[in-house]
């Protein structure tokens, strides 16, 4: 970002009301078995204040924070291209209007996008930085299935292919640690999408978190967590097969300590990225080592 917009750029969340298609009935009504959109929703961002006052709310605290200048406005919770795209230029329109906007993240999934919505995102894109991140989590059905995602991995491949070479930029997201998953199938994955047009990856360990569907089977049927260490060498394991090419925006996840069942690690960001660095530089690894 800083060498598009010659400094860095800040994401301003935002909950723009969306629901989800495996939330809402349509394709299911239990959603996704970790999902608990509390544990990655920041508290400032709620659907109940209007688009326009979430960024002009959010935007003044990264100012005085970071000293901030620039902004690309993130569609963060639940899915955000599931409306008609009338609906959907409006909300991205309006986010992109207000001063120190460069552009926007959506985050979707595979099974809500079409030409459509595409074809408005391509023109979007050709004046500001577009990023559609879509959610993956795994490459395998049967773990797509496991987790009730309601979509496959060939549909994820086919959004793929909607998407690349439009001048959208393209993000995935993924989990290590679900038990339908050995060790070497999990790092497998960064082999398989390192071979995909995706720019930015966001991948994050596996958490347990109370009011989910996991959380009623790892109550009945306990199941390993990564534990912190074992973690910190999975990701350098991954991060080694996968393309230098993919900008990582993530590497794991912190949910608030009133919801996290498990793994409980009491380690904050700068930890992990600090324990990670050091790990990795003591065995020489870098991403992109063994590919
Ligand atoms: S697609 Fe996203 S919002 Fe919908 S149930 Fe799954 S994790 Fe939750």
């Amino acid at each position: 970002m800083k060498g598009l917009y010659g400094q860095p750029v800040y994401k301003v969340n935002v909950d723009a009301g969306f629901t989800c298609p495996n939330r809402d009935g349509s394709l299911a009504i239990g959603g996704c078995i970790y999902c608990n959109n509390d544990s990655f929703r920041p508290s400032a961002c709620t659907s109940t204040a209007s688009l326009r006052d979430q960024i002009e709310k959010g935007i003044p605290y990264l100012r005085s924070r970071y000293g901030a200048k620039q902004f690309i406005v993130y569609f963060q919770p639940y899915t955000n291209t599931y409306a008609s795209v009338h609906i959907l230029e409006q909300l991205y329109r309006e986010a992109l209007d207000n001063p120190g906007v460069v552009g926007l993240a959506i985050g979707t999934r595979p099974d809500c996008i079409d030409a459509e919505k595409i074809a408005l995102l391509e023109t979007l894109s050709r004046e500001h930085f577009i990023l559609v991140e879509y959610g993956l989590q795994s490459i395998y059905d049967k773990t797509l299935a496991f987790i009730n995602r309601g979509h496959d991995y060939a549909c994820f491949k086919n959004a793929l292919a909607l998407t690349a070479g439009r001048g959208i930029h393209v993000g995935a997201h993924l989990i290590l640690g679900f038990p339908t998953e050995t060790r070497d199938e999990m790092l497998a994955m960064a082999d398989e999408l390192s071979g995909l047009p995706i720019e930015f990856l966001k991948i994050h360990q596996l958490q347990v978190v109370k009011e989910t569907a996991l959380a009623d089977l790892y109550a009945k049927k306990p199941f390993a967590t990564f534990g912190y260490h074992e973690y910190i060498e999975m990701l350098a394991d991954f991060l080694e097969r996968l393309s230098p090419d993919i900008v990582l925006q993530r590497l794991f996840a912190a949910a608030p300590d009133e919801i996290l069942i498990a793994p409980v690690w009491n380690k904050t960001r700068s930890e992990l990225l600090r324990d990670l660095d050091t790990f990795m530089e003591q065995r020489g690894s870098y991403q992109g080592k063994k590919r």
